[in-house]
């Protein structure tokens, strides 16, 4: 391959990646995008860069979020995208702006071979008792609700990292992706077997804005007591709750840890946080039938030794032990040598997952 451009469309941000022979040539981020017109801006901004030094770009990698059913990453044409806006829905923060971004760069390198990489294809090894829901069996055929499950190229990128560390190809991992989302895989033999979020990637823990898992009877009690709209519902669960919606603070967990000791309610969205991620690392424990390894990532799960501390003091019970300088300096192995768990701190490696799949779907 010459050189490729990766791009990791965000709900208001552009991440961009030239690479040659996995060396990256030049990066950089657009954020504070508002619309269509935005996300046009941006491609063309990355465009000028690629022109004015002269780089020949071979082929174009998009991190798409929801892939629906699709298993594998896959060359982009007409027909994915007329799919992907069939499911824009399912996942409209970053499923919008992606079209966006996709048809711009269609228009803009017209003959570069342009590839879709998506976070759902990850999870496609989960078995039908893990994705399907206690809802009518005709939803599932008719309307294809099930859990997809999300952050799929990150859960792989780490966990694959922590199984090479280990020498085990067949490790039970369980891998928690903390940043302003949040998912937790279950990883056996490589594979996904379940993780937190669902259909969409409402569901879960508790994340930034983001309300996770819920009784699904709140629902229609907002609508009828408080008279709530399906819209203003949508908004309330995606952009006014978890660590945001508990602490009235903020979204952001450096301020939380900031606010919590003069803050009732900043540490009382901490200790949710806190409580309902060991609840989900205890329950893919006992999915997994064991663990071998924890690892976390992304913005939180890479930089807060607090949280880790946290989250896995609930796990000493089977054995888990920390050795705090190595937890507070974010070293890649965290546990002791005692520990009969091992705990990672793995940095999130996306670009990398998107290029390896390239290369598969060019035959590279
Ligand atoms: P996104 O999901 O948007 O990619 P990130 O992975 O960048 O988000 O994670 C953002 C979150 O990471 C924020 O809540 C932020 O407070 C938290 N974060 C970033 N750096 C640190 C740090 N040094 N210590 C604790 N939390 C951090």
């Amino acid at each position: 391959m010459n050189s490729v451009l990766i791009l990791n469309v965000g709900s208001s941000s552009v991440k961009y990646s030239i690479l040659s022979e996995n060396e990256v040539l030049f990066d950089g981020v657009i954020e504070r995008i508002k619309d269509k017109k935005g996300y046009q801006g941006a491609v063309k901004k990355i465009f000028g860069v690629v022109k004015k030094n002269k780089i020949n770009v071979s082929a174009i990698g998009h991190r798409v979020v929801h892939g629906g059913l699709l298993k594998k990453s896959k060359g982009i044409d007409e027909k994915l995208i007329s799919y992907l806006k069939k499911i824009k829905e399912l996942a409209p923060l970053h499923q919008i702006p992606e079209i966006h971004v996709i048809e711009s760069c269609r228009k803009l390198f017209p003959k570069t071979k342009q590839i879709a990489v998506f976070d759902t294809a990850f999870h496609e090894t989960m078995p039908e008792k893990a994705f399907l829901y206690g809802i009518p069996y005709k939803y599932y055929i008719k309307d294809k609700i099930r859990r997809y499950g999300f952050h799929g190229i990150s859960h792989k990128c780490v966990s694959e990292s922590a199984a090479k560390i280990m020498k085990n190809k067949h490790a039970k991992i369980i891998s928690c992706h903390l940043g302003n989302g949040c998912s937790i895989t279950a990883i056996k033999d490589g594979k996904s077997i379940d993780t937190s979020m669902g259909f969409t990637p409402l569901e879960g823990p508790i994340m930034g804005t983001r309300s996770g898992s819920i009784d699904p009877s709140i629902i229609p009690y907002l609508v009828e007591k408080e008279k709530l709209s399906i819209k203003e519902i949508k908004s309330l669960l995606n952009h006014k709750s978890g660590l945001l919606g508990i602490s009235g603070v903020s979204n952001d967990f450096r301020d939380l840890l900031k606010a919590r000791r003069k803050n009732k309610r900043a540490k009382l969205a901490l200790d949710v946080f806190y409580y309902q991620l060991s609840k989900y690392i205890g329950s893919y424990i006992a999915a997994l039938n064991g663990v071998d390894a924890i690892v976390f990532t992304a913005g939180i799960g890479e930089n807060s030794a607090v949280l880790r501390t946290k989250v896995l003091e609930n796990f000493k019970f089977i054995g888990v032990d920390l050795e705090e300088k190595k937890n507070r300096n974010n070293e890649t192995v965290i546990s002791s040598k005692k520990s009969k768990v091992k705990i990672f701190v793995i940095k999130t490696d996306e670009m990398k997952v998107i290029y390896e799949e390239m290369r598969k779907v060019l035959g590279k």
